[in-house]
């Protein structure tokens, strides 16, 4: 399948050509054509598939084959729940429509709104906006919604997690009622469920990650340690196996701080993140990372979101989050537009639950491993992963030295157990609701012979 297959103009082609992208992703596939054709769209893909292009381009098209823009009104509103991400919308936007007569424009809280009413004056083709700012700007007329003829909710669960129904409900009711709507989202709970059913009309369906299922192209696994040894165990990863550019995730501002000194300690290049820096902090930070200058960007969920840096290797879980979707959008971080990627969660037995929690919404246990010099003292439980694993595998002998990462998820399917995962490294078969017991000589000798 190719772009032009898709009806898509020639302006964004030749860009598109410029970005260097060959073919389209299989959201695209099936959104670009849903959204060129003026259907709603209800589309469950997660970050990393491709879907900000999925709707950029085709509204870009739309937009481009109706009137121009008045002073003060919007023609198409993109509401996104984070700063960051509102930023890697408008520059899709701007590199995608560069060879059209389009403006853009992108407002968020955080940063002085002046300049953002000035840039409003003129009007926008687009507004990418967050729904707190978007408000603000209503309520001084700095914006107008009257003619907006399209809606896009981006990472419209992550926006119902974040409290920003409220918002919403207000920015729905100034918009004309005609008008088409798309809605992305990444997991579908019962929250957004009911609201799409308000919201879309007759949508095209798309469904790339069936059962809120984690990306494919990500080999996730768990790393077995005490709580007290994850720092230690982070940097040992970081440096042993030559991470060079490692997002980690953690659920604190305070936890994000520490662990970014704690890394420094160790001698590890870090930058944090989260809630509590300013835009310009988080721009640095952000940059300074993708430039490879900070080898280790440490994240809050929140902060994290909209950060898009192109085939991103290693994604670690410091700690696991509270909310199991979330896992989810951590992990989309990594393996993003079908490339490799790999998410490690450094998990103590204290977040068990959490574990379960994930396994459950992802329907697969997670392989489990200890590192040698890092097995912990209190044993994580195994968790009650309710759907059925595929056939039991024979369990196999244990090697000693047998190689660094886990190799596949079928190497933690447990002889005869209901789904709980054991290191692949310790391949015994674990009796049900018993604690994997992992041996000295069966934790991994993973860093033989690697690069400090
Ligand atoms: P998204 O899921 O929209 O956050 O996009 C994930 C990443 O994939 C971004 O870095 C995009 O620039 C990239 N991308 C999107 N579409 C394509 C494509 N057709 N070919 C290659 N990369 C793409």
């Amino acid at each position: 399948m190719s772009f032009s297959s898709l009806g898509l103009s020639g302006p964004l082609l030749r860009a598109l050509e410029e970005k260097g992208y060959s073919e389209p992703t299989a959201i695209q596939c099936k959104a670009i054509p849903a959204v060129l054709s003026g259907r709603d769209l209800l589309a469950a893909a997660q970050t990393g598939t491709g879907k900000t292009a999925g709707f950029c381009l085709p509204l870009l098209q739309r937009l481009d084959a109706g009137a121009g823009v008045k002073s003060n009104l919007v023609r198409a509103l993109v509401l996104v729940p984070t700063r960051e991400l509102a930023e890697q919308v408008g520059q899709s936007l701007a590199a995608y429509g560069r060879y059209l007569p389009l403006k853009s424009t992108v407002v968020y809280g955080g940063v002085k709104i002046n300049p953002q009413m000035m840039k409003l004056r003129g009007g926008a083709d687009v507004l990418v906006a967050t729904p707190g700012r978007l408000l603000d700007l209503c309520e001084r007329n700095a914006v107008k919604l009257s003619q907006v003829e399209t809606l896009v909710l981006d990472e419209a669960d992550r926006m119902l997690d974040l409290g920003f129904i409220g918002d919403i409900r207000k920015i729905l009711a100034m918009l004309p009622r005609s008008r088409q709507n798309l809605l992305f989202s990444a997991t579908f709970s019962g929250d957004i469920t009911a609201f799409t059913g308000d919201l879309l009309r007759n949508p095209v369906r798309i469904e790339m990650n069936p059962g809120n299922a984690a990306a494919r192209s990500v080999r996730q696994w768990v790393c077995e340690v005490d709580k007290a040894k994850k720092a230690a165990l982070l940097s040992h990863l970081v440096c042993n196996r030559g991470l060079e550019q490692v997002l980690v995730f953690v659920r604190t501002k305070n936890g994000a701080d520490a662990l970014t000194r704690r890394l420094a300690q160790d001698g590890v290049c870090a930058a944090s993140i989260h809630g509590d820096k300013s835009q310009p902090e988080r721009a640095r930070a952000l940059s300074a990372f993708k430039s490879k200058e900070v080898r280790v960007l440490v994240a809050t969920d929140v902060a994290a979101r909209g950060i898009d840096i192109r085939e991103l290797p290693v994604v670690i879980n410091f700690d696991l989050p509270k909310v199991p979707e979330d896992y989810v959008h951590r992990i989309g971080r990594t393996g993003r537009a079908g490339s490799e990627g790999e998410a490690i969660s450094l998990v103590s037995a204290d977040e068990v639950r959490l574990l379960g929690a994930i396994e459950t919404l992802i329907r697969q246990p997670l392989m489990r491993d200890q590192l040698a010099g890092f097995v912990p003292t209190q044993q994580v439980p195994l968790t009650r992963f309710r759907d059925r694993p595929a056939k039991p595998k024979k369990p196999k002998k244990p090697k000693q030295g047998a190689g660094d990462a886990p190799k596949s998820s079928a190497d933690q399917k447990p002889g005869g157990g209901k789904g709980q995962g054991v290191g692949c490294g310790d391949a015994v078969p674990s009796k049900k609701g018993a604690a994997p017991k992992p041996k000295r000589g069966a934790a991994r000798q993973e860093d033989r012979g690697r690069r400090p």
